[in-house]
């Protein structure tokens, strides 16, 4: 077996969650989805992703280069971020990617001059700061006002009007993304309200857009994953249907993240001590927050099971190695009886785990494997 720490891909859980997908939007040949690959970029989960035919969400001009590398089309992939870096856009219009997502008028100005640098005209698409509230964790809501993302909604009149009399510019799309583990519908209802007034505010100052990205952001249960392995994605895919009025035409963009990858993924960690002190008992992994770092970062919940005994539950604070105390992956949790050497699985751990893993105490990165449930 695979030295521990290691994360374990269940492929064939991705491959029905595709499934699902592609069932939600067979109907709708205008929605495409592309996948946000910064959530986990090993090639083990990129492959199901390319022959499920998705298109790629990126955040980097290393990821630009991981998705090209994988197989996937530039004319699939959108590029987003409040800092793009020259050498990055420059990587963007050689490839002839499907669409930029621009942050700010300053960032318009810089890709102007990349374009005519390059004797191309640039697809792009203003990133709309939609200021609606996502009611997740703070860390990671984008679409209020007061979050470093995107146009502000006042800004954006005047900008479209002067970005569409530039020869280096085609402005295509509006985009949107308020935020990641969203797990109540409210947010992307109260999305599609705030599109499709700004869309009939555009129209009467006589601009349409090609397209409209929504973004990602739909959560996972991170408390009871076995019982739901595959998010609601037909409650999801259905707002949009439904709600979104769309001009003739149109195309709508989706880039799901989490709700593709985060179950298929767990982290196997072998306890090393089991240490008892009055009152509590720690299991240490020799898993540390460089491997799964949501825990310290965010706050959040991965259900752990003991993979290596079936004796009777004690309760157990389980953490890793580092010099940290907020190492900890969980605190006063039931786990049947833990042993040296025991073998604990961190649940739901395939989004925002892998890619995130440092170094830090110079330790090793995790390994990778999968196997394919049926
Ligand atoms: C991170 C990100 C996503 C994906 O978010 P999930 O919550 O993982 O679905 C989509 N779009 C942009 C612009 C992002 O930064």
């Amino acid at each position: 077996m695979t030295t521990t720490p290691f994360y374990r891909y269940d492929i064939g859980l991705l491959k029905r969650t595709l499934e699902v997908i592609r069932r939600q939007i067979s109907s709708r040949p205008d929605f495409h989805v592309h996948y946000a690959i910064k959530a986990n970029a090993n090639p083990l989960i990129l492959n199901p992703i390319l022959e499920a035919g998705l298109g790629i969400d990126c955040v980097s001009g290393g990821e630009i280069e991981a998705a090209i590398k994988a197989g996937f089309s530039p004319s699939s992939i959108v590029f987003a971020g409040v800092g793009k870096d020259d050498w990055e856009i420059d990587l963007a219009l050689e490839n002839g990617i499907f669409c930029l997502n621009v942050e700010s008028e300053a960032e318009l100005d810089v890709l102007r001059e990349r374009a005519r640098i390059h004797g191309k005209r640039v697809r792009i698409a203003f990133r709309v700061n939609p200021d609606v509230d996502a009611h997740t964790h703070s860390n990671i809501t984008t679409g209020l006002a007061e979050n470093k993302f995107g146009i502000n909604l006042e800004l954006l009149d005047d900008l479209i009007a002067h970005t569409i009399t530039m020869s280096e510019i085609s402005l295509e799309g509006l985009h949107f993304h308020i935020g990641s583990q969203i797990v109540e519908m409210e947010p992307f209802h109260e999305l599609c309200q705030r599109i499709n007034t700004l869309q009939k505010k555009l129209k009467s100052v006589g601009f349409t857009a090609r397209h409209i990205n929504v973004g990602g952001g739909l959560g996972i249960d991170y408390k009871e994953p076995e019982k739901h392995p595959i998010p609601d994605f037909e409650s999801y895919f259905n707002i949009f249907k439904t709600e979104l009025e769309l001009q003739p035409g149109q195309e709508v963009h989706f880039e799901l993240g989490r709700s593709i990858v985060a179950q298929c993924g767990q982290l196997v960690t072998k306890v090393l001590y089991v240490k008892e002190n009055p009152g509590k008992r720690f299991a240490i992994t020799d898993a540390g927050m460089t491997d799964l770092i949501r825990p310290a970062l965010y706050d959040a919940y991965h259900k752990i099971t003991n993979l290596s005994s079936n004796e009777e539950e004690q309760l157990y604070d389980v953490v890793g190695p580092i010099c940290e105390s907020s190492d900890t992956f969980g605190k006063n949790r039931k786990l049947s009886k833990v042993h040296r050497g025991d073998l604990l699985a961190i649940m739901s751990a395939g989004a925002y785990g892998e890619t995130m893993a440092s170094q830090y105490n110079l330790r090793r990165l995790p390994s990778s494997e999968s196997f394919e449930t049926h």
